[in-house]
């Protein structure tokens, strides 16, 4: 029975993008983000309390234990839902959040950022989606500015056969990989041959905010832990355009009231 509700859980959440019922909905428009709530009866919680996205300010001194990242290499196809480019991921990859596991289950994007910080806008942030086994969801959220890339080490074979470690911008080749087999169509599905590692899009240094919000798409169900990384990562602009040109429109919801939330840091 548990098995049960937990598969029901993730499929409800995955489901919640292909759903013939849900899929009618866009960000501008009569099915624009006013009118959500309003579209079907399983939207109700568009128009609640805790929603997503907001403007993280006011930042509440709480002594945050770090997330334990615990990524590996697992991203295996990319799929152009009509609202956002997916990249699913098989099981493998998880978080640590205060002694409880959450696992990795797809990484997205949308372009300008959803979330704000202290009042600004980003051209582009990743949504690093996860669920518990009772199926609560932490979303781990990373903002991305143009700019030079941000240098990792990574080890290398040269054509002769020897290795070396050089620096190279991990996250603008991340991108680039998954743009490379981005479907130009919605309800496309592009497998990628070598599984990729979400670790290479997050910053070295994992400081972050805490608040409780909702998914940022319908059915916007709440409960949702964000988990936003302090440190924004560059990129080219090359990295940002393909995207922006594939979904024909900005994918990202209004900012939200906060209500009687605090963001924790
Ligand atoms: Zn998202």
């Amino acid at each position: 029975m548990k098995k049960l509700l937990i598969f029901a859980a993730t499929l409800s959440f995955t489901g919640s993008v292909y759903a013939a019922e849900n899929s009618h909905w866009g960000y501008s428009g009569h099915q624009g983000p006013d009118n959500w709530a309003s579209l079907t009866a399983d939207n109700f919680a568009c128009s609640g309390k805790n929603q997503s996205p907001v403007n993280l300010t006011g930042f509440i001194e709480a002594d945050l234990e770090p997330i334990m990242f615990n990524y590996q290499p697992g991203g295996h196809e990319v799929i152009n839902n009509g609202h956002t480019i997916q990249v699913n991921y098989e099981k493998g990859s998880s978080i640590n959040l205060t002694g409880k596991t959450f696992n990795l289950l797809q990484v997205h994007f949308h372009a300008p950022s959803e979330n704000h910080i202290n009042g600004q806008s980003y051209p582009l942030e990743a949504h690093l989606v996860h669920a518990d086994e009772q199926g609560n969801l932490a979303v781990v959220a990373v903002m991305f500015e143009q700019g030079v890339p941000n240098k990792g080490l990574e080890v290398q074979t040269d054509k002769y056969g020897s290795r070396q470690v050089i620096a190279v911008a991990s996250a603008n080749k991340w991108l680039k990989n998954i743009w490379s087999v981005m479907p130009s169509k919605a309800g496309e599905t592009q497998k990628l041959l070598t599984m990729v590692n979400v670790a290479d899009i997050l910053p070295t240094n994992q400081d972050y905010y805490r608040f409780n919000g909702s998914l940022t798409t319908p059915p916007c169900s709440e409960g949702v832990q964000w988990l936003v990384m302090k440190k924004v990562m560059t990129v080219q602009q090359q990295q940002i355009d393909p995207f922006v040109e594939v979904l024909h429109e900005p994918n990202n919801r209004p900012l939200q009231p906060i209500n009687s939330r605090t963001i924790l840091q």
